[in-house]
């Protein structure tokens, strides 16, 4: 697997129109995209750091993930994504390496990247996502 740098960091948030002041009064950092990922069940705010983005998430239904994990574990952050080359065989050589995949083929996520989750039961507790962004090559 190629891994070219952290993609984005998600975290989440009990509320975007909260957590987006802080980021851009406090930490200087600018909002550059709000987007619905319908079939995560989630809003997301977008904020570029360098190379690297945060990743807002808010849920729209208290039984999706983002709304379960504020349920259980409160705000904070959720998942890191690595930036990856090859998304279909960064995910197959994951499972023949014995982690556990959440998306054993990639799924569309938002910023139009192509993604796929690893289970935090294979990578000490950490969700990670894999993203490749197909636009660019
Ligand atoms: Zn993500």
């Amino acid at each position: 697997m190629n891994i070219s740098h952290i993609e984005h960091i998600g975290i989440a948030v009990k509320s975007l129109e909260n957590a987006i002041p802080y980021y851009e009064k406090v930490l200087g950092l600018k909002c550059y995209s709000i987007e619905e990922v319908a079939d995560q069940k989630v809003k997301t705010a977008f904020f570029m750091v360098g190379q690297t983005k945060i990743e807002l998430l808010e849920t729209t239904d208290p039984n999706g993930s983002i709304g379960k994990f504020i349920e259980k574990k409160g705000e904070g952050i959720h998942h890191i994504a690595f930036a990856v080359q090859d998304i279909e065989n960064s995910l197959k050589e994951c499972e023949e390496a014995g982690v556990q995949l959440i998306d054993k083929t990639p799924r569309a996520g938002a910023e139009g990247l192509t993604i796929g989750f690893l289970h935090p039961k294979s990578t000490m507790g950490v969700l990670t996502e894999l993203c490749e962004d197909k636009n660019v090559k």
